[in-house]
């Protein structure tokens, strides 16, 4: 029996990353998908834990090979699922789980895979996102304004997930994303 694909998109600041990491601490069967991207990494991201942070060229290389399951351009910069990441945890029997943007999310929908599931995590609001974007400090007020217009647009796209999630409360929301990841 294959392992669940499980995407999980939701505006920058939403809080994904931090329930991202609570749901991988919890739930051992589950790895997450480590993307390409030719963003400079942050101070605390390393390579290959948090991303391959790559060049331009090279992304570049990786899609012409076709080496990406799916890739898009996000403020300026490449972020991609290498194939090779979906291979490994069918390979060890794993569930693993896709931190990705909607346009992204798109492209796996259309590719077809088995076991797929897909959950937005939506922010309680607007104002809500605006202040935590604010609050975490890795971006300058340029960004959060992009970030912002991105997560707009980002929202319209709920509906086309399985479940919304609303990270109001982030206990809660571990425990519901968990739960539909084991449950269903
Ligand atoms: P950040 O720069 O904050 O790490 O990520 C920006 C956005 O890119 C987030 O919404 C994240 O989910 C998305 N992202 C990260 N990796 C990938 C990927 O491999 N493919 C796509 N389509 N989006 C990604």
């Amino acid at each position: 029996m294959k392992g669940k694909i499980v995407v999980i998109s939701g505006p920058s600041g939403c809080g994904k990353g931090t329930v991202i990491a609570k749901l991988l601490d919890r739930d051992s069967n589950l790895k997450l998908s480590v993307s390409m991207t030719t963003r400079e990494p942050r101070a605390y991201e390393c390579h290959g834990r948090e991303y391959y942070f790559v060049s331009r060229e090279e992304f570049e290389k990786r899609i012409a090979a076709g080496d990406l399951l799916e890739y898009t351009v996000y403020n300026g910069n490449y972020y991609g699922t290498p194939k090779t990441e979906l291979a490994l945890a069918q390979e060890q029997g794993t569930d693993i789980l896709l931190d990705i943007e909607v346009e992204g999310a798109a492209n796996v929908r259309k590719a077809g895979l088995e076991n797929l599931m897909t959950i937005f995590l939506a922010p309680p609001s607007f104002e809500e996102l605006r202040k935590r974007l604010t609050l975490r400090g890795t971006e300058d007020s340029e960004v959060i304004e992009r970030r912002m217009e991105r997560a707009k647009k980002e929202i319209l796209e709920k509906d086309k997930y399985d479940y919304i999630v609303i990270n109001d409360d982030l206990e809660t929301t571990v425990d519901e994303v968990y739960f539909i990841i084991n449950n269903k």
